[in-house]
């Protein structure tokens, strides 16, 4: 039974992934855990205290396990820091103040060891000394852990939530968004979040409807309570009234019959009105491929996340189970191309801190994707050698991430050229001339578009990456999510720019970040000169629709007129201008106004 009316609540969030869902929460927070004060009774202590020792042992045993298969994947540097989570276990000033903290106030253990280990961290975060703030993390790491055996609720796996609900969070680690696919999740809500962090790609993948950025909302809700969310416009509301689900009934019914004239076309050629053909390709995050890939309508892959098969795991896979995976998408994509992406990690998609003991001030901005792969060159030859045997079956190319120099290229090339000499010796088959390809995300590489030319065979541009590190704006920071712009002036004129020099140069330049999905891009895009599109499963029936409805003379029209504005605003108003002219259909976010009443 439905709630009043009254009882109903709105929340406002960032849209991010379109559609609406309507159904009990799963509730799955994991920042701090609550950890609230017991009275023990005298005569319960000890009890209270062997509970501690006991949850001392697991908690060893826990990070010796962790601390072996650290080892043998990544070796002795790497399992290093788990040396010292294993001290701060050892360390018996804390663990004799804890003990003594239920002795002497009676309270119970899990309030006490936060109490000391919060003393502890308060004291050390003060002195300004690098060895001594890593030692606070590691306390923090470490009790973190502890209090989770003490308190019996280490963190909900997502494997264990049932199908058919909302998930709500206040974050959620790209480890647990890796593990997505295999669920039937309604929705997700989470507190933070913005439009391009990977829990927003993975749920656009999964045509998952989804809002970020809705502040404390996690904190308002408890698992089962009924939600509905709006992934058009942002908006969700908690015990929804009878005259919302009607009118949101409604609008499920709207897009429902818009929705099946996309789908119609969906395996059409993607060939302009005035006979131009376009490429469209695939998005591809981990190995869901093979079901996707054939029915998608797409040419192929222009993307594959390889970082979400190590998320997934959280360990690094070896080569033959690389290989296994690579070719099995290989092979389900022919006879069209695989552009295999190598590892993107870091960033936002660190698997877990604990995989490489390194906590970054600025991780975005450190040792991520080809500088990690760089460093760590028997996992990054481990993967070339895994794709270049899966280039025997079928079309492969090789791409690059956050290439910001030609150094960096060159030397990406000289790994690759290495782990072909290795084959040979193994006498292994693969695609002598697999091609090559750059990312375009790092404005560096924007503006030596021409001279990264000379080294490899095409580039693709991330435009997730390419917009904030082009405005400053961390693209998984809620504050910042407003001047989060990809329609801004600047980065228009730095596309314009790569397309331009990748033509001089006879190079394809594809885009592959978010908004080659988003309809009111992808005719731009074309127009100001990308050869193709690499877009999520769920965005392609609607921008193919759009593309065999629009003619490039008017794209390139759009791009010109593009060029000349000033604001992001009048950037937008072009292209919603242009979507709706094209194809007769008011921009999705206005058929929702309309529903509502507002338009
Ligand atoms: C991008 O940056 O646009 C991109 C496609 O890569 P990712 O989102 O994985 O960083
Ligand atoms: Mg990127």
């Amino acid at each position: 039974m439905s709630p009043p009316a009254s009882s109903e609540k709105v929340y406002q969030g960032i849209a991010a992934s379109p559609g609406v869902a309507h159904g009990p929460v799963f509730l799955m927070v994991k920042k701090d855990l609550e950890v609230l004060r017991r009275d023990i009774p005298p005569d319960r202590r000890e009890e209270e205290i062997a509970r501690f020792e006991r949850g001392l042992l697991e908690t060893r045993r826990q990070i010796s396990d962790i601390r072996a298969e650290i080892e043998e994947k990544l070796g002795e540097d790497e399992a290093g820091i788990f040396d010292a989570h294993l001290l701060v276990l050892e360390d018996r000033a804390l663990i004799e103040d804890t003990i003594r903290e239920v002795a002497e106030t009676g309270c119970n253990i899990e309030f006490a060891l936060k109490e000391v280990a919060d003393r502890y961290i308060e004291a050390f975060s003060k002195i300004n000394d690098a060895y001594i703030r890593e030692r606070v993390t590691d306390i923090r790491d470490v009790t973190r852990r502890l209090l989770g055996n003490l308190l019996g609720s280490i963190e909900t796996d997502i494997n264990q939530i049932p199908d058919g609900c909302i998930l709500v969070a206040d974050d959620l680690a790209p480890s647990d968004t890796a593990k997505l696919s295999g669920k039937r999740i309604l929705a997700l809500a989470t507190d933070l979040g913005s439009r391009t962090s990977h829990l927003v790609i993975m749920a656009r993948t999964l045509n998952i409807p989804c809002v970020v950025g809705l502040h404390d909302f996690s904190r308002q809700v408890e698992s089962t309570v009924p939600v509905l969310v709006d992934g058009f416009t942002g908006t969700v509301l908690l015990h929804p009234s009878e005259r919302s689900l009607f009118r949101y009934g409604r609008i499920k019914i709207e897009r429902a019959a818009i929705e099946k004239r996309f789908q119609a076309v969906k395996r059409e050629a993607t060939t302009t009105k005035d006979g131009v053909p376009l490429t469209i390709r695939l998005n591809v995050e981990g190995d869901e491929s093979g079901r996707i890939l054939s029915d998608s309508g797409a040419e192929g892959v222009g993307l594959f996340r390889t970082e979400w098969l190590f998320l997934k795991s959280r360990v690094f896979p070896t080569e033959e189970e690389q290989f296994q995976a690579y070719r099995r998408i290989v092979e389900g994509a022919a006879p069209f191309s695989v552009t295999i992406r190598t590892l993107d990690l870091g960033g936002d998609k660190i698997p877990h801190h604990s995989l490489f003991g390194v906590t970054e001030e600025n991780p975005f901005m450190g040792i991520r994707a080809i500088r990690f792969c760089l460093q760590h060159t028997d996992i990054f030859k481990t993967q070339l050698r895994a794709i270049l045997r899966a280039s025997a079956f079928g079309k492969v190319q090789i791409m690059y991430p956050m290439i910001s120099s030609c150094e960096e290229l060159i030397a990406a090339n000289a790994v690759l050229e290495e782990c072909k000499a290795e084959l040979r010796k193994r006498k292994l088959d693969f695609d002598a001339n697999v091609r090559r390809g750059s990312m375009i995300e790092i404005p560096s590489a924007a503006v030596i578009t021409d001279l990264l030319a000379e080294h490899c065979d095409f580039f693709s541009v991330g435009t997730n990456d390419l917009v904030q590190y082009m405005l400053a704006v961390d693209r998984v920071n809620d504050r910042v999510a407003h001047l989060y712009e990809p329609h801004s002036p600047a980065v228009m004129r730095a596309l314009k720019f790569i397309f331009d020099a990748s033509r001089r140069e006879g190079l394809p330049v594809g885009v592959c970040g978010e908004i080659a999905g988003d309809p009111l891009f992808a005719s731009l895009l074309f127009g100001m000169g990308a050869t193709e599109l690499s877009l999520g499963w769920g965005s392609i029936p609607e921008v193919k629709y759009l593309l065999r409805q629009m003619k490039m003379e008017d794209a390139q029209d759009l791009a010109g007129e593009v060029l000349k504005s000033r604001t992001a605003a009048e950037i937008k108003s072009k292209l919603v201008a242009f979507y709706t002219r094209t194809i007769g259909i008011r921009f999705p976010k206005l058929v929702t106004g309309e529903a509502n009443g507002e338009a």
